[in-house]
């Protein structure tokens, strides 16, 4: 799978979890923290490739088509 499939993958888990925690009234609870969790879930070793490339990482929510963006920089303060 590429990166970005994963991101989608891994963004839509959270989201139906919420959406199981909260069955009368759903509203979508994605933020820019659930997206950079989803980020790290490529795990380190991807993202320091991505980084060392200048890649940078979108995130994209299914359930409310909010946008997050992460700048090869921004990749590396998620490392810390
Ligand atoms: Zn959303």
């Amino acid at each position: 799978m590429k990166p970005t499939d994963v991101l989608r993958h891994v963004l839509d888990g959270l989201a139906y979890q919420e959406l199981d925690a909260m069955p009368v009234e759903f509203h979508c609870a994605c933020n820019r923290d659930r997206a950079a969790r989803a980020v790290l879930a490529l795990g380190r070793s991807e993202l320091e490739d991505m980084i060392s490339k200048g890649e940078h990482a979108d995130v994209y929510c299914h359930f409310c088509g909010e946008h997050y963006h992460f700048e090869p920089n921004e990749l590396s303060d998620l490392l810390g």
